[in-house]
């Protein structure tokens, strides 16, 4: 079970520690980005000499264009659908395209109303607002959805809330949301669901049809990066019928059927929403990482990294300056674990940690700054004077992120870590504040 290492690319160039010495480091920034599986740099390798642009000439071109389109099947099998369930994928840069895309889709009437949540990363917070008049369900005061408030605030709106969007799991406290009975409930109320699954698709298994037709998913997008293969390649699945109406997010070529001098006519989606010529090489990264993820099991997966999740924060609740956020009990949560020691600043236990131990730790807020400012107690009217402040103190957490390769070995050696930052003295504390000057 700790042989997963070895299915992983680059992971194993070892970094210089503070005191002179090399490590082959540990990387527990997953959350961010991931680092490739092998073999999606052979499929990369072997593709990269016979790539053609998708749907143009040539027999490269039919080449690419063949298993492009055969990505998209494969996407929508990854996730348990089949043609004749109507949904289509649409290829963009990010999820944060993706999720933009989307907003800018469905909320081309005035006044269109969405429900998010306090929880949302930036991506699936900022594009509503831009297009639409958003509500939020809260959270409580583990940072869990007040999932009553759902129901509660759809009641309420009589049927004019058209969409609600939620994140799969989240990227600060990994909790993962109970989509499918979301679906339900928002299904009841005539609104559609989008879930952001960018931190979910690696770490869970996702059926976008639940048992009953009322607890499908709508949209679901994520991003490739964040599943073992490159940037530049992110996911939109869409029930076809919900995205046909207006002009396309982008406009080009490839998008449309006819222009004429005075009109145009648009083709279908997904086609209609993907004008200019396709990241092609990302897109069989993407493909060759969900075989990957298929062949591994995303039930080993799952077990692999709950029991890494376990051990980490049984670690971590054990050292008396460490607070956990989340409730750490809490079952259906990912390896994604926020938390601060007491009296130092979470930059410099990031440093701490990369300096001494070699761990890529994140730190701050990770693009999710209503809901860390709630899990921490924060108020607005507190960060916005903070924000007036020169030398502000930001609030902030540290955020360990695992994935598939990571190891017990690995967790064992970022407690030691954690205890040993723990115990160090003021005077080395400033040393290494001074230290962090100089570069
Ligand atoms: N949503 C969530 C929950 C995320 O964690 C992230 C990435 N941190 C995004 C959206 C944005 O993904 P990307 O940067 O690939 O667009």
């Amino acid at each position: 079970a700790e042989g997963y290492k070895e299915l992983f690319q680059g992971i194993d160039v070892p970094v210089k520690l503070a005191d002179g010495s090399f490590k082959v480091p540990i990387n527990f920034d997953n959350g961010a980005t991931t680092p490739p599986f092998k073999y999606v740099c052979e499929t990369i390798e072997e593709k990269i000499g016979m790539y053609g642009a998708v749907h143009r000439a040539g027999q490269k071109s039919i080449y690419s264009t063949e298993s492009y389109e055969e990505s998209k099947q494969k996407v929508l099998n990854f996730f348990g659908l089949k043609p004749e369930d109507g949904y289509c994928v649409i290829y963009t840069k990010n999820t944060t395209e993706g999720l933009n895309l989307l907003a800018h889709e469905l909320c081309q009437k005035e006044g269109t109303k969405v429900l998010s949540t306090r929880m949302e990363h930036h991506a699936n917070d900022l594009p509503w607002r831009k297009m639409a008049k958003v509500f939020y369900i809260e959270v409580d005061e583990n940072g869990l959805l007040r999932l009553d408030e759902l129901e509660e605030k759809l009641k309420n709106a009589a049927g004019s809330i058209q969409y609600v969007t939620l994140t799969g799991a989240s990227n600060v406290t990994g909790y993962i949301n109970p989509i499918h009975a979301v679906a339900q409930i928002v299904h009841q109320y005539g609104a559609k669901l989008i879930v952001d699954a960018a931190q979910l698709v690696a770490h869970y298994p996702i059926k976008i049809k639940g048992t009953r037709a009322d607890e499908n998913i709508d949209f679901l997008v994520f991003s490739a990066h964040k599943i073992y293969a490159p940037f530049g390649v992110g996911v939109v699945i869409a029930k076809k019928e919900y995205i046909n109406e207006s002009w396309p997010y982008v406009q080009g070529g490839g998008a449309v059927a006819a222009v004429f001098d005075d009109d145009v006519y648009f083709k279908d989606s997904p086609d209609k929403e993907e004008a200019g010529t396709p990241n092609y090489l990302g897109v069989i990264a993407l493909s060759a990482a969900l075989d990957m993820m298929t062949s591994v099991g995303m039930n080993q997966i799952v077990r692999h990294e709950q029991k890494l999740k376990n051990r980490m924060l049984a670690g971590l609740r054990g050292i008396p300056k460490v607070t956990l956020y989340g409730d750490p009990l809490y079952k259906a949560r990912l390896g994604v674990i926020s938390f601060n020691i007491e009296g130092m600043h979470h930059s410099l236990v990031n440093q701490l940690l990369a300096e001494r131990g070699g761990i890529a730790v994140r730190n701050g807020c990770f693009c999710a700054q209503p809901y860390v400012a709630r899990l921490l107690g924060v108020s607005d009217r507190e960060r916005y004077e903070m924000m007036q402040q020169s030398q502000r103190p930001e609030p902030g957490m540290v955020r360990a992120s695992l994935g598939l390769y990571n190891t017990e070995d690995e967790i064992d050696d970022f407690l030691e870590m954690i205890q040993e930052i723990c115990g160090l003295k003021d005077s080395e504390l400033k040393r290494a504040i001074r230290y962090r000057l100089k570069f």
